[in-house]
């Protein structure tokens, strides 16, 4: 059976079919964009409620998503555990926490993001949190491409599939598919 939150994706049309420029280079036929899930709070709230389930015992004190993507999901997340939801965002392409926002030493902290593929962002929201001198339990995701090695947990709503290819192998680009950047450019 298929997992509800893989579900709500599918029905929020958010799972894209194409060609795509992922952000580390490569093309992929699919792509996840989970945005088009979390603009429906209703939706968002039961894509992250299996995640919320596997963390609700793990003593944590607040919920950090990296900015942009990870905002939503560390709201909807610390909303439905109860606990401050704070986000890190770039300031001199360094993540940070700004406005304001406090991690004190010895919380544990759930870090949240809409997507994991290589898992860059959560390592560099994960040096933060530890700066401060706090704990990640790990990351809640809405899905989970299984390609990062992270040192810690994922909780993820989904696992997520997606084939991807180097760009000189490419057989897309062998049958002369035009490739968009998710996000960038109007969808095809
Ligand atoms: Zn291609």
């Amino acid at each position: 059976m298929e997992s509800p939150t893989l579900e709500l994706l599918k029905e929020s049309g958010a799972l894209l079919e194409g060609h795509f420029l992922l952000s580390s280079g490569r093309h992929s036929n699919r792509y996840c964009q989970s945005a088009l899930l979390l603009c429906h709070p209703e939706r968002a709230a039961r894509a992250l409620a299996p995640v919320a389930e596997q963390v609700r015992g793990l003593g944590i004190d607040a919920v950090v998503g990296p900015a942009l993507g990870g905002i939503v999901p560390a709201y909807e997340l610390a909303r439905q555990l109860g606990v401050p939801g704070l986000y890190v965002e770039r300031e001199d392409e360094i993540l940070t926490l700004r406005r304001g926002f406090v991690i004190q030493p010895g919380w544990r902290i759930l870090i949240a993001e809409d997507v994991v593929t290589t898992g860059k962002s959560t390592l560099e929201t994960a040096a933060v949190i530890q700066a401060a001198g706090a704990t990640v339990v790990g990351v809640g995701c809405i899905a989970d491409r299984g390609e990062s090695n992270l040192p810690f947990p994922t909780f993820a709503g989904t696992q997520l599939s997606i084939q991807s290819w180097q760009a000189d192998g490419c057989p897309l680009c062998g049958q002369g598919v035009p490739i968009v950047k998710p996000g960038t450019r109007k969808q095809p």
